[in-house]
């Protein structure tokens, strides 16, 4: 098998200690992972650290062109990615593998056009006061297994732009596409721009304690961003938590459910559901709530499920068998609670993780299902009469990443859209994302945004300078 290493000033580094990592499709080992121990994220900090006033000192063009440079690198190898990250991650290779990557090249393209600007803020005979914007240091960034490379091209590419220098620990069930990712960058950046650490239990924590690191940007778990928070103050850290999300969609009665149907069903299920920002609670008025539930159930019936490197797959198994487990017990449980199944409703009777797309229906606030973040394949629909007693429900949970208002009304749609309390509102979409609108969670869901200047000015600190004339 296969150990990989994770790379440090340049330099690829094997350790003796290695981790499994595991084909959700066949729930096998085939891969192993070498382990970073606390003196190697100590060689990373430091070698993060004498890249710095390099890196910082360089022209933002300068950053920008590297950064264009790694994006037509790994597009040479995005075959050979997809394949490695639809191995690890369990998603169909040509279609959810292929178009991540694709997805992370643009978003890494539209980050090199972002230029910080230097602001004045007054100019008159007494004073000047300009504002500028500086690199933070070193950039610890944490990120989750459901989408791997799209998210590390999220944290590291604004990051580099500002002209800081980056530290990498992705999940321990998805390290190796990453790893490819650092060692192509690698290439192209100066040693000690960018370095890679992987290991298992508590390198994250450590890297969040770590009185070298100055932020931490997080994409994961709303409990793993508290204890990063709370570790993270030591040095007072700057954080970017990008943390759990339980989108509500509202679809109103004037809705037309055979244009909406296929729309809804794709941002339920897309990435078997294991997306941040996925549309997880489904609020349908009683007068089409029978006929759009139905529409959706068929679809999920109809849909193939698979391993990913099928050819015929749509979705692939769930990532790693904790989730598999949890999306079990919440439908089980959901079903003890009174809930009809439409569609699915039992794993697949073969090896890996695989569940079939769910539809729940008659169910409510107050279920699990509807009140935690199921990420997975099981989309709950819950019935209302009264549009406000729907928003009211939307509202109450904890998480906040987005929401959505579906109706064939779209000035209403908007009007009740701005009404959710929730990062990103969408009127006719969900989880869409552009890289020049800011994204990030209210409430439990996170704190600051990632994405176009908004997500870059967290990469940096402003400096006001005022000169007295
Ligand atoms: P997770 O919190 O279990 O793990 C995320 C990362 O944190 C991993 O690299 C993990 O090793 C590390 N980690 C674990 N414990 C840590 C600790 N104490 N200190 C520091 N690091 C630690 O999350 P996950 O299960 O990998 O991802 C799924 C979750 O991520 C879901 O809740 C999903 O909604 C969320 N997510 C959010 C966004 C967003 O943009 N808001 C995007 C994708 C996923």
């Amino acid at each position: 098998m296969i150990q990989h290493s994770f790379l440090i000033d340049g330099e690829k580094i094997r350790t003796e200690d290695s981790f499994e990592v595991i084909n959700p499709a066949t729930a096998e080992g085939f891969a192993r992972c070498s382990v970073a121990t606390s003196e190697h994220l100590d060689a990373a900090v430091s070698a993060a650290r004498a890249a710095f006033p390099a890196w910082a000192g360089k022209s933002v063009q300068d950053r920008a062109a590297m950064i264009e440079a790694i994006a037509d690198a790994v597009e040479q190898e995005k075959d050979d990615l997809a394949v490695l990250l639809s191995t690890e991650q369990g998603k169909p290779v040509h279609t959810g593998a292929a178009g991540e990557i694709m997805g992370a090249l643009k978003w890494a393209r539209a980050t090199a056009k972002l230029r910080p600007s230097v602001d004045v803020v007054q100019d008159d005979e007494a004073v000047r006061i300009e504002v500028h914007r500086k690199p933070l240091g070193v950039v610890g960034s944490i990120t989750p297994w459901n989408h791997p490379v799209m998210i590390a091209v999220w944290h590291i590419m604004p990051a580099l732009l500002a002209g800081n220098t980056v530290i990498i620990k992705p999940s321990s069930y998805t390290p190796l596409s990453t790893l490819r990712l650092i060692e192509i960058a690698n290439g192209i950046l100066p040693k000690g721009v960018l370095n890679s650490v992987t290991g298992e239990g508590g390198l994250g924590r450590m890297m969040s304690g770590h009185a070298g690191i100055d932020k931490i940007v997080f994409t994961g778990s709303t409990n793993t961003g508290r204890n990063i928070m709370a570790n993270a103050a030591s040095n007072l850290k700057r954080l970017t938590l990008e943390l759990g999300g339980n989108d509500a969609a509202i679809v109103l009665a004037d809705a037309d459910t055979d244009k909406i149907a296929a729309k809804i069903f794709a941002k339920a299920f897309g990435n078997s559901g294991q997306t941040c920002a996925a549309l997880k609670r489904l609020y349908v008025h009683d007068s089409i709530y029978d006929t759009l539930s139905t529409k959706l159930a068929e679809m999920a019936i109809a849909a193939k499920v698979g391993p990913g490197n099928d050819p015929e797959t749509q979705f692939g198994p769930l990532q790693n068998k904790a989730q598999f487990d949890y999306v079990k017990e919440l439908v089980a449980d959901a079903v003890s609670n009174g809930a009809r199944v439409l569609s699915g409703g039992q794993a697949l009777d073969r090896a890996g993780y695989f569940y079939p797309l769910t539809v729940v229906v008659d169910v409510s606030d107050g279920v699990r299902i509807v009140d935690e973040e199921q990420f997975g394949p099981v989309l709950p629909i819950v019935r209302f009469m009264d549009v406000d007693d729907a928003v009211a429900c939307a509202n109450a949970n904890e998480n906040a990443l987005g929401g959505s208002i579906w109706s064939a009304d779209i000035e209403k749609a908007r009007v009740l859209a701005c009404r959710l309390e929730s990062g990103t509102a969408w009127v006719n979409d969900h989880a869409t994302i552009s890289p020049n609108a800011p994204f990030g969670g209210a409430k439990q869901s996170g704190i600051g945004v990632e994405f176009g200047l908004y997500g870059l000015e967290e990469y940096m600190q402003l400096q006001t300078v005022r000169i007295s004339k």
